[in-house]
């Protein structure tokens, strides 16, 4: 009893800050994932408490020293309720891309931050501030010498021993995700891309290519690969399509996917090798217009890669695939329109956020065929049933938004060429596993659908002839950069043309 009312001010104190911290900035990272059953909530409350209490590990070692306390802990309350606010308002993921704009100031223009209830939280903010230090006078004891430091010190442990086990359970929320993305913008990129000869040319100079990566679309779950329900209701109506039945790669998880894809690498180089070259850096060196149109985060492992298109455009690059509204990849029609226009030596990429869980974000309403659907994150409360059904939904969006890709530039009429390929397939209950990014054969076989104008096919026939004979041949992903560069004949480069689809002999 005696050691309770000595450190009765202390506990009280640190009870209090770590209530108000809790409100102001680690619950908005939970505010807005869709729950619907009593263990969701249960599961959630428990993770949300461990991460608080690792939290509360790092402000009770702020707190011994009260200078560094009254500055640091000032500094820290407030940036990071205000990334709370963003958080609770608009479901916004604090990322590289976010500490740039903080960095360049932008960021109050783009999100519209001067509002009404932003003042009024800023307000709050303030008074919370001024209340925290009023209590903090109140402690009297040594913060070093009492007890406390070990649940301190045990708390930081938490934050370890989770992190080890399942990487980003706590880092992909803040308060850490915003500790992490101010490390990121200051590190260098890893990847070097290398420079191309100018004397880089090549003999065709006429095709109009639009690439669309998408995202965690497995070939099995498309109705033009026989699966058994009509995901492609559009695409099965068309001439001129093809769908390759089994694309191969080892490399499940979108780092390392993308990379792979748009370079030189092969999914058999073990060492993964930092310097590479970008398909778009030849391309641009033969004379074709590279664009990029992405409603997806940047991620620095490709960073570079994207940057070396001649334009660049995202459609929103606050907005992370962790942010749970709704961010359509039909965002990316009328800027694809628009660029489409301008030549025909060109290559145009749109980058989807596709198939990337959670499902129930990726589409609209009127693709919603499969019922019933998730209704929560949680996915052991989910029936498998449910999951497998909002893929699905998934995949008949996907087939529209292929479909209006191609009546855009089917309307050019010039010779055209619309490629999609995944950058990895998707578990879908096999195993008792779901999604990607974890040993499985289910996620290595992605989706890949070609189909290529009238006019490209009386320009090219033999190309064209090749690329349907290979579709149930087994494709590496190494494919795609080879196959790219020997459609378009380049010269006075180096690459594999027994790794083009576009050729008949492709082993
Ligand atoms: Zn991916």
């Amino acid at each position: 009893m005696n050691f309770f009312k000595k450190y009765k001010q202390q506990i009280y104190f640190h009870l209090l800050l770590n209530l108000i911290v809790a409100f102001c900035i680690t619950l908005s990272s939970y505010y807005h994932i869709p729950l619907s059953s009593f263990k969701d909530y249960s599961i959630y409350f428990i993770h949300f408490l461990l991460l608080q209490f690792s939290f509360f590990g790092i402000l009770y070692f702020l707190s011994i020293n009260k200078y560094v306390f009254y500055f640091g802990f000032s500094i820290l309350f407030i940036s990071l309720s205000l990334l709370g606010f963003y958080k609770y308002s608009l479901d916004l993921s604090v990322t590289k891309s976010m500490v740039e704009a903080i960095f360049e100031t932008s960021l109050l223009v783009s999100v519209d931050l001067v509002s009404i209830p932003f003042l009024i939280y800023l307000f709050s903010v303030g008074l919370m501030l001024y209340f925290i230090f009023k209590k903090y006078k109140n402690v009297k004891v040594n913060q070093l010498k009492s007890p406390l430091i070990v649940l301190a010190v045990l708390g930081i442990a938490t934050y370890y021993i989770i992190e080890s086990k399942r990487h980003n359970t706590f880092d992909s929320r803040l308060p850490y995700v915003a500790f992490n993305s101010v490390v990121e913008f200051f590190e260098e990129d890893d990847l070097q891309l290398l420079p191309i000869n100018s004397d880089v040319n090549t003999s065709v100079k006429d095709i109009n290519f639009v690439f669309i990566l998408g995202e965690s679309v497995r070939a099995d779950h498309l109705q033009l690969n026989g699966y058994n329900r009509e995901t492609n209701p559009k695409l099965s109506k068309r001439e001129n399509i093809i769908s390759y039945s089994d694309l191969y790669t080892p490399l499940t998880h979108t780092v390392a996917s993308v990379k792979q894809l748009l370079t030189n690498q092969s999914v058999d180089d073990i060492v993964k090798s930092n310097e590479v070259y970008s398909l778009f850096s030849v391309l641009n060196a033969a004379e074709y217009k590279t664009s990029w149109i992405g409603n997806s985060t940047i991620v620095k492992s490709y960073a570079p890669i994207i940057r070396s298109n001649q334009e660049v455009k995202l459609i929103d690059k606050f907005r992370s695939i962790m942010s749970f509204n709704k961010a359509l990849d039909e965002d990316m029609l009328a800027p694809f329109d628009s660029i489409l226009k301008i030549c025909e030596n060109q290559f145009i990429t749109l980058h989807m956020t596709g198939s990337h869980w959670y499902y129930e974000n990726r589409y609209s309403d009127e693709f919603r065929k499969y019922t019933p659907v998730t209704d929560s994150k949680h996915i052991p409360s989910l029936e498998p049933q449910q999951i497998i059904n909002s893929y699905d939904n998934t995949l008949v969006y996907l087939d529209h938004f292929i479909d209006t890709v191609i009546s855009s530039v089917e309307k050019t009429q010039t010779k055209s060429i619309v490629m999609y390929v995944s950058d990895h397939g998707e578990i879908l209950g096999e195993e008792g596993k779901w999604l990607h990014a974890q040993e499985s054969e289910f996620s290595k076989n992605p989706a890949m659908i070609v189909w290529y104008s009238d006019e490209l096919l009386s320009a090219y026939p033999e190309a064209i002839k090749a690329v349907k004979e290979n579709q149930h041949k087994r494709v590496s992903a190494d494919f795609f950069y080879h196959s790219i560069l020997d459609l378009f004949q380049v010269q006075n480069f180096d690459y594999d043309k027994n790794k083009s689809v576009f050729k008949e002999d492709y082993y």
